[in-house]
């Protein structure tokens, strides 16, 4: 099948044109975004190969229709960038990767915290210096503290385990009950009881309207003093002005951050000989306490193998008509 594949690096090349030997798609890279402008790029390919931070709202899907366009496949789990009830009326299939490795981003999720707790991104830099003083470092055990996680499917899941290996009590809040989290030991309590009770709050459920903000003021209110918060699901579950403020005021403990609301504007591309015009993430920068990093937490081998045979396979599967459905999202999501 003919694929315009928007979003990419040479790593996704790499990955997609190993994958690709099994399947002998012709496959056409694009390195920009999918958004209004770069639409017309897409003219005369059957599918279009999508990741993140690809627009695909309704003026975007009905352009792609409009020229063609039957199929788009996201190479990632989550699909908030995507107008499926657009996909749906113009009968466009979507298809995802809605398990490429879980271990990746949970892993990455207990990198944020075991940093920030230690600040070893700070003693990182001191060290180097010839600082080897010690003040400002201290930490605390992470054996009997409470960790809250909001979201306990394929990520979060892990996430608990992980937790629970070091000790943890564990608090989970999702409107689907895990078993496999139960049984490690994590008690569902209201969102409202996991926010007042949690020594580091860490987010693994989707972005939808109803997750938008899912941290705001009223939350942060809530929290314990000194709390961590950690976010690798999708930038506008926090409501980042909001934390900016009880960051300022000396609310939160730390932050670690691997998604950002606007961050499509910015990720993923080298702007270090460029100043920063957001001055929302600008300022979220200049706290000590809080670690950003650039939507990484997926950025395995495993993962980014996983995403190219299974973004490939979705495609052979849809061009014979016989797609697995719980990659389908077309219907499934609304
Ligand atoms: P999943 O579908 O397995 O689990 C999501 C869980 O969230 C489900 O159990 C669901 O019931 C729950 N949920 C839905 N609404 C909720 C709400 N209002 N409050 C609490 N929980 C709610 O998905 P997953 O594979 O665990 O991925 C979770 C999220 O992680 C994805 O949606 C994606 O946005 C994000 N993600 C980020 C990266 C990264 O690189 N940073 C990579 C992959 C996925």
């Amino acid at each position: 099948m003919k694929i315009a594949v928007f979003s990419t690096k040479p790593y996704d090349r790499q990955f997609l044109e190993a994958a690709n030997i099994a399947h002998g798609h012709d496959l056409t890279y694009f390195e920009p975004r999918l958004n209004t402008e770069t639409v017309p790029l897409a003219d005369g390919f059957s599918g279009v190969c999508v990741f993140v931070n690809d627009l695909l709202d309704a003026t975007v899907l009905s352009e792609l229709n409009k020229h063609g366009t039957r199929l788009i496949a996201l190479r990632c789990a989550g699909f908030n960038n995507v107008d499926l009830a657009a996909a749906r009326e113009l009968q466009m299939t979507v298809v995802r990767v809605p398990a490429y490795s879980p271990f990746a981003v949970a892993e990455h999720t207990a990198g944020l915290i075991l940093s920030l707790n230690r600040g070893i991104h700070r003693a990182y830099n001191r060290v180097r210096e010839g600082n080897f003083a010690l003040d400002g470092l201290m930490g605390f055990d992470l054996h009997d503290r409470t960790v809250g996680i909001v979201g306990t499917g394929r990520i979060g899941c892990v996430v608990t385990r992980i937790m629970q290996g070091f000790g943890c009590h564990l608090l989970a809040y999702d409107p689907v009950q895990n078993p496999d989290c139960e049984a490690l030991g994590a008690r569902y309590v209201p969102l409202e009881e996991l926010f007042a009770n949690s020594d580091i709050i860490t987010l693994h459920c989707p972005l939808t309207p109803n997750t938008h903000h899912l941290v705001d003021v009223k939350a942060l209110r809530r929290m314990k003093d000194g709390v961590m918060l950690i976010n690798t699901s999708r930038g506008a579950l926090i409501d980042t002005a909001a934390l900016i403020q009880w960051n300022k005021a000396g609310k939160v403990g730390s932050v670690g951050l691997d998604v950002y609301e606007e961050e499509e504007d910015v990720f993923f591309e080298d702007l270090s000989n460029h100043v920063i015009q957001d001055d929302i993430l600008a300022r979220l920068l200049t706290f000590p306490n809080v670690i950003i990093t650039g939507h990484q937490a997926f950025f395995t081998r495993e993962a980014v193998q996983n995403i190219a045979d299974t973004t490939l396979g979705n495609i052979t599967a849809y061009e014979r008509g016989q797609i697995d459905p719980i990659n389908n999202l077309t219907y499934e999501a609304l």
